[in-house]
């Protein structure tokens, strides 16, 4: 997980999107009770948050990547609008049950949202989003969002670099950050197949990495090879978070 800097709201999100979360709060407080106690929910429309102009807005924001887990996305998926904050329910731990009704009021709101792969976002994630203290919780639009302290990094408010490292090709807490870690475990950033993509572009880049420090090697090439490995360490690339750490620990 790297930092994403997002330019300016959508104006869907700014227009229909502020009409529409209007119409969340007063249907919530007509009968909190029922929202609450699932007998009644809220009706998200994916047109308006998952609209062309936010998907692409994010996507170019974020370099067409996984918010969370740094992969390619649009080559082999279309990817998911996820909500930061979960909008229909929320768990503080894996093994809870799903707490209604959400963070209904951030549906449509641009700091809420980031592009994401639909593993780290519909396998992992879901309605997970823990707070240091659960009791901080804002339980409907009329809370202080700001009294919430969230484990999972927000990549758009916090620096994930200085709560996440990389050894090798393997993410854990830096200086043991108990917000990295619950992002790692909770976003499932050690999970197999994702490793093996790491792996791969590590192998490569540690050739690299090898090959531009070898003074056998003529100064020409090491150069070209050195002008690669700064280009992969950039935020456009791939696990960009895990080359930047490799190279770093070499010296490049
Ligand atoms: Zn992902």
């Amino acid at each position: 997980m790297i930092a994403v800097k997002k330019g300016d709201a959508p104006a869907t999100l700014t227009n229909t999107g502020s009409t529409e979360v209007a119409k969340l709060k007063a249907a919530f407080e007509e009968d909190p009770g029922a929202f609450r106690d699932g007998t009644k929910t809220h009706a998200f429309k994916s047109s308006v948050y998952g609209a062309k102009s936010v998907k692409s807005a994010l996507k170019q924001a974020q370099f067409d990547k996984c918010f969370a887990c740094e992969s390619p996305v649009s080559a082999v998926a279309h990817g998911d609008v996820e909500h930061f904050r979960p909008k229909g329910g929320f768990q503080q731990k894996a093994s809870d049950p799903v707490t209604k009704p959400g963070y209904y009021w951030l549906a449509y709101r641009w700091e809420n949202l980031f592009f994401s792969c639909q593993i780290c976002n519909q396998t992992h994630k879901k309605n997970l989003f823990p707070l240091r203290k659960a009791a901080d919780r804002c339980l409907d639009h009329t809370g202080d969002l700001s009294k919430e302290a969230p484990l999972f990094l927000d990549p758009a408010r916090d620096d994930p670099r200085k709560h996440i490292e990389f050894v090798d090709d393997v993410p854990r807490g830096r200086k043991n950050s108990k917000r990295g870690n619950a992002t790692i475990d909770g976003l499932g950033l050690l999970r197999d197949q994702l490793q093996e993509a790491r792996r791969k572009t590590f192998v490569m880049a540690q050739l690299l990495a090898d090959l531009a420090i070898d003074e056998s090697v003529p100064a020409e090439q090491r150069n070209r090879v050195n002008t690669r490995l700064q280009e992969m360490r950039l935020a456009t690339q791939p696990y960009s978070a895990m080359i930047d750490d490799m190279l770093r620990a070499k010296g490049l």
